[in-house]
This record gives C-alpha cells, sequence and structure tokens, in this order.
C-alpha cells in the first residue's frame, strides 16, 4: 500500500488515457471557436452563498453535495460544483453584458467537485466542457445550442439520445409543481425517504429520483407539458420546429426536470450508452432569471455542460490512434553529435520522437524499441556517420533504408506519410 493515494473519487489520468484527453480538449476547443463561442476560465473556488443561491437551497448539490470550506478569514467558500454559477458571477461582475450588445457566447473547460457516492461515471472531481449563451431569449437559440451539443456528438461519433422538454416558467410552474404536490401526497408512504421530504421542498424533482424511480412505478403521474402557460407552451413548439430544421434528431421527455433550481423552460439531457448506470453524458437549459437572482441586470441566457469523463467513455477506442513513436540511437560515442541534430530537427515537427544518448549495440536498441512499443527507429553507426547518413528501419515492416542526414523533410514527410497509411 502506497504512504499515500488519491482522494476518494478524484482520479489521476495518466498516460496513455491523457492523450486522448488532450486530443478531445483540443478538438471541443477547436469546435467552440468554429460556432464562435471564447473561453472563459473562472476560479475553482467561489463563495458558498453564490451556488446556494444559484443552485436553489433544495437542490441535491446544495443540500449533500458540495464541498465547502472556510479560508482564514472565516470567508464560506465552496469548490465549484458546476459551471454556471461562476460564469454568471464573472459575466455580471465583468460588466460583460453592458459593454457590448449580446448575444455574447463563452465555453469553459475544467474540473468540477460533488461529494458524490463514486461509482462507474461518477467521480468527486470531474470535469465538463460547457457553453453559455447570454442575452438572447429565443427558443431558436436554444435549438442552435442543443445543435451544437448534436455537432459534438457527431464530431465524435458518439451515438446519443437527445431528450428535450419544457419545464415553465414562474407563470405556470407553480400551478404544475401543486398538481405534482397532490398527486404523491397520497402515495407518501410508497416514496423513498429523499422523495417523501421533496414533496414539500421540490416535488419536481421527485419525478426524476435516481434511487426508487416513480415514474416506472406510475404511469399517470401528470406531466408538465400538459400545464404549460400558453406562452411557454409556444416557445416549445417553436424549439421543436428550429430542432427539425436542424435536422437535430430529439425525443420529448416529459419528466426531464433537471437537478439545478435555475432552469426555466428548454430543459434537455443527452443520454449514451455508457456501459454503466450513469448514462447522462450532457444537460443544459434556459436560465433567464439566474442573472438578475445573482444582482445582475435581468439577461436571458441559456447553456448546457457535457461531462468529460463520460463522454470519453463513449468516444470509439480507435477514435483517436496513438501516434507511433520514432527513437533515434548511436551505436557508439561518435554518433552522438548526429543524432543530437536529429533530435534538434525532429523537435520542430509533429512526429513524437525521442532519444537515448547512451550508445547500444544495435540489436539491444531494436530490443529497446520494441519494448517502448515504437514503429520507427534512426541509427548512427560507423559506417553511417563516415557517409553523413542515418539508417532508418520500420519495426513494423521490416523495412530498412538510409537517408542523407540533412534530409529532414524527407524524413518527415515519410513518417507522416506512414502514419496515414495506417
Ligand atoms: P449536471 O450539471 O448534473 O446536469 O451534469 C451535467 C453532466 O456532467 C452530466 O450529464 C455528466 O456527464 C456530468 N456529471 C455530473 N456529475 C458528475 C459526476 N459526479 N461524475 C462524473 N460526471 C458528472
Amino acid at each position: 500500500m502506497p504512504l499515500y493515494t488519491a482522494v476518494k473519487g478524484m482520479n489521476d489520468i495518466l498516460p496513455p488515457v491523457s492523450l486522448r484527453w488532450s486530443r478531445m480538449e483540443e478538438d471541443l476547443r477547436l469546435l467552440a471557436a468554429r460556432l464562435n463561442y471564447q473561453e472563459i476560465r473562472t476560479p475553482v473556488v467561489e463563495s458558498l452563498e453564490l451556488f446556494q443561491r444559484g443552485l436553489g437551497e433544495t437542490s441535491d448539490v446544495v443540500q449533500k453535495e458540495m464541498y465547502v470550506f472556510e479560508d482564514k478569514n472565516g470567508n464560506k467558500l465552496a469548490l465549484k460544483p458546476e459551471g454556471t454559477a461562476g460564469v454568471v458571477r464573472a459575466f455580471i461582475e465583468h460588466s460583460i453584458g453592458i459593454e457590448k450588445p449580446g448575444p455574447h457566447k463563452l465555453f469553459y473547460i475544467g474540473p468540477n467537485f460533488r461529494y458524490e457516492k463514486p461509482q462507474k461515471g461518477r467521480y468527486r472531481q470531474f470535469h465538463q466542457f460547457g457553453l453559455e449563451i447570454f442575452g438572447d431569449p429565443t427558443p431558436e437559440m436554444d435549438a442552435e445550442l442543443i445543435y451544437a451539443a448534436s455537432l459534438i456528438l457527431d464530431h465524435f461519433k458518439v451515438k446519443g439520445e437527445i431528450r428535450v422538454n419544457s419545464i415553465g416558467c414562474p407563470a405556470c410552474r407553480p400551478a404544475y409543481r401543486e398538481t405534482l404536490v397532490n398527486y404523491f401526497r397520497p402515495k407518501a408512504e410508497e416514496l423513498c425517504g429523499d422523495c417523501r421530504r421533496r414533496i414539500d421542498i421540490n416535488p419536481l424533482r421527485l419525478i426524476d429520483c435516481k434511487a426508487d424511480s416513480p415514474r416506472t412505478r406510475w404511469n399517470d403521474i401528470p406531466v408538465i407539458t400538459d400545464h404549460l402557460c400558453p406562452q411557454c407552451a409556444s416557445d416549445f413548439d417553436r424549439l421543436k420546429k428550429a430542432l427539425e430544421i436542424f435536422h437535430v434528431p430529439f425525443v420529448v421527455d416529459p419528466f426531464i426536470v433537471r437537478g439545478l433550481d435555475y432552469y426555466v423552460k428548454t430543459a434537455f439531457e443527452i443520454t449514451a450508452d455508457t456501459g454503466g448506470t450513469q448514462n447522462a453524458i450532457a444537460g443544459g437549459g434556459r436560465y433567464d432569471n439566474l442573472v438578475a437572482e445573482t444582482g445582475g441586470d435581468a439577461t436571458p441566457a441559456t447553456g448546457f455542460a457535457i461531462g468529460l469523463e463520460r463522454l470519453l467513455s463513449v468516444v470509439p477506442q480507435d477514435f483517436y490512434g496513438a501516434q507511433p513513436l520514432a527513437m533515434g540511437f548511436a551505436l557508439y560515442d561518435g554518433g552522438i553529435p548526429a543524432l543530437l541534430h536529429l533530435t534538434k530537427h525532429l523537435s520542430h515537427h509533429p512526429v513524437r520522437y525521442m532519444a537515448e544518448y547512451t550508445p547500444r549495440k544495435f540489436k539491444n536498441a531494436l530490443q529497446k524499441a520494441n519494448k517502448l512499443g515504437a514503429r520507427h527507429i534512426f541509427i548512427f553507426g560507423e559506417d553511417e556517420v563516415k557517409n553523413a547518413q542515418v539508417l532508418y528501419k520500420d519495426l513494423a515492416t521490416g523495412d530498412q533504408q538510409l537517408f542523407g542526414q540533412h534530409e529532414t523533410m524527407t524524413i518527415v514527410s515519410m513518417l507522416m506519410e506512414k502514419e496515414i497509411e495506417k
């Protein structure tokens, strides 16, 4: 047993998996840039009150899952459990919405922390990539956001199901809430302990209870889509029409309520077969009141976040082939200067390469390269040095070839061509 181990539910990301992570993050950044989202980086720590106010005192995240601590000054702080509240705080603090007209399109990528029971796909430190749009009230913008989410799925060749709903607004939700309370109160005895408490404090959460799902036990639970006010109903129709124009396949799921209190109208989730129980890979929706509730000017907003651990678990294994490694060896001391030159020249090109400067016998170099899983080796022996050449060997095919020591470009194109061939 090592003296120190990682904190429960928090994972090290090691090579070669870290390579998949960084390439996935690069792809997400490129996709975001293409759609004109700009990056926002907010601190990992925020004031506790920001989350209590934003996410709602009754949400599971606030009630049970936050990492809360006091700094030496007695300030109550929390590690961020999600990305939106911090982005909203920064949006207000830096007057982003006041300095330029909207829509403001922002993306973030980074870690979040929730004290949940760890299991496959659910961790205490996990990572999210999120898109947020401020300053546009239209359901068409929600549809564009969902379309962006579908582009991410397509890019990574992930088969996901997009489930959309409208969860109403402060005008129509209270009546639906009441209907749910009236429906579940007589059934209280049959509900789990958490749900019994939810009847009074957060009845909407009851219908997506993970422990003992009421939605699979009763088939006449009232659905919000039957209780929308005319404005929400018309916005929901516009959302669906816009999604059809974008050719985004979706299903309406009237039981999507989202865990955090700030959502209004559009709510959506994306599920995929992750091979475990945690098959929700992304979620989001409209949060028109959050900016005002956080102390800013009323600003409509919409956004979503995708969990990167879960996304990566459904990205096909062969999506990112590891680039084959090239290695350089000298067979005697006299080969070292030429080997150093090769290292210097290859370092300017996108090839995966490393050298070893302790001279070894040819057979020994082959063995070492094999052990490290290298495909290409470059050898400087006495003959090569005498003729200003380098011997190249392809360990996958056995082919050998001599190059001039200055033919760096020819060497690089050969390596790149072989990578494409693969
Ligand atoms: P939420 O903010 O709860 O809607 O989460 C959005 C997405 O973040 C989910 O669909 C998951 O992909 C991911 N996620 C949320 N909580 C966790 C967790 N504890 N561990 C791993 N991924 C998570």
